[in-house]
């Protein structure tokens, strides 16, 4: 097996545990005691041992020259990487998941927080989404998609690795089935309401479960108040609203589909009288009500991450605060605004910072309710931080 080791000077991050070490980060990769490998002949995907600068071990992991990331490490033990591994791994993410309560559906596999980098495996119900988003993954899929049968005798398993990222890996991006054929249209439960999920042709594995939780903590706000929801996507947030007692709910996507698929959901659930959406620009609906005076009761926001990349994080921060200086505007003196950001290049402190700044601007006085991170089928791994991502907020809005 390759060699590869680390220079003198590394960031403390890989003696804490992060899996991912850089090309920069290496100081040669050894073919045996005598010859240096040639980054260039390096097959992406290979199994390597990593060793520090003074010929420790350090663990075993796939490298791709191709990627920026050189190597990401599977395990910091000397154990053989085969199928084995692959099903132990999955199984003890499903034991964590049965202890914490999250079984139905669930964040099975959440990548580098559970030692299973650049991997994603969604469950609803008895269905399967998987995302292997780096070389050396990909190369274990088969191996993965077998633990999944043996360990869940599943219904269907699907791959959503039609994404952007799998091209700077050298991969293509796909999407199908990993199993027989089925409808792709499944149907989940969840806080006691219905959502059909496209797990083919909803935004990335089809659902966001990082909200599940979430979804349960507007329960009381709502009664008898008029919602607008604004980046709705397939609408749970607003379907729970009705569903929990709201008035009217009024919710805003720019996507045609994810409107189309919750109209479907509010008809499931039988909310169809109180809840509806509508495919519109969320920025231009936000500034426009706004300054026309608009008000309601509750105002939920739930944006896509503005940014992936540090150089624009002063851009998404003055998008934060745009939509939520907006956003509270719309709320009636003494409403509530339920806000979320989910870039996690924006840490949590930083977000509630941009709040308060927005609470200023518009001149609003504010009261924390509720200050959440995702559901916990997502770890949060201390020490690694770009694993504590969302942020959920709900405060209350009064006239200063
Ligand atoms: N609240 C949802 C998730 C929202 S994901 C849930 O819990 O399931 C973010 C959504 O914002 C996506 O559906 C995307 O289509 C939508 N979006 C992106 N840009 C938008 C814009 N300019 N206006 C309105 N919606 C937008």
């Amino acid at each position: 097996m390759k060699k590869v080791i680390l220079k003198r000077k590394i960031a403390q991050r890989i003696f804490n545990g992060h899996p991912w070490i850089f090309g920069n980060e290496v100081e040669a990769v050894n073919i045996d005691t005598t010859k240096i490998a040639d980054l260039t002949t390096i097959a992406p995907g290979e199994i390597v041992d990593v060793y520090y600068h003074d010929n420790k071990f350090c663990g075993r992991g796939f490298i791709n020259p191709k990627s920026q990331i050189l190597v990401r490490v599977l395990t910091r033990k000397k154990e053989e990487i085969n199928e084995q591994f692959f099903y132990n791994r999955i199984a003890q993410c499903w034991k964590y998941r049965q202890q914490i309560g999250y079984t139905e559906n669930c964040r099975l596999v959440f990548g580098e927080a559970d030692e299973m980098p650049a991997l994603i495996i969604d469950k609803f119900n008895d269905y399967f989404v998987i995302q292997t988003l780096a070389y050396g993954m990909e190369v274990w899929k088969p191996a993965i998609v077998k633990a999944l049968q043996q360990i869940f005798s599943p219904k269907g398993i699907y791959e959503r690795n039609d994404v952007p990222v799998r091209e700077l890996e050298g991969l293509p991006q796909v999407k199908g089935f990993l199993s027989e054929p089925f409808d792709t249209q499944i149907t989940i439960n969840e806080n006691g309401l219905k959502f059909l999920v496209d797990v083919e042709n909803g935004q990335k594995t089809g659902y966001f479960l990082d909200q599940q939780d979430n979804r349960r903590a507007i329960q009381h706000i709502v009664k008898g108040a008029d919602v607008l929801g604004a980046f709705t996507y397939t609408g749970t947030f607003e379907i729970h609203a009705a569903h929990y007692g709201a008035k009217s709910v009024l919710g805003i996507d720019i996507s045609a589909n994810a409107v189309e698929q919750a109209n479907k959901n509010a008809a499931l659930n039988g909310l169809e009288k109180i809840v509806h959406f509508e495919a519109m620009n969320a920025f231009d609906v936000l500034k426009n009500w706004a300054k026309e005076g608009k008000q309601y009761d509750v105002v939920m926001l739930d944006p896509p991450a503005f940014t992936k990349s540090r150089e624009t994080i002063q851009k998404a921060i003055t998008g934060y605060k745009e939509i939520n200086l907006r956003g509270m505007k719309l709320v009636k003196d003494g409403g509530f605004l339920v806000t979320s950001s989910c870039t996690n290049l924006v840490p949590p402190d930083l977000f509630l910072h941009t709040i308060e700044l927005a609470a200023k601007d518009a001149r609003k006085k504010i009261k924390q309710v509720v200050f959440n991170a995702q559901a916990a089928d997502h770890p949060i791994v201390w020490g690694m931080e770009n694993t504590n991502y969302l942020k959920f907020l709900i405060i209350q809005v009064c006239d200063r």
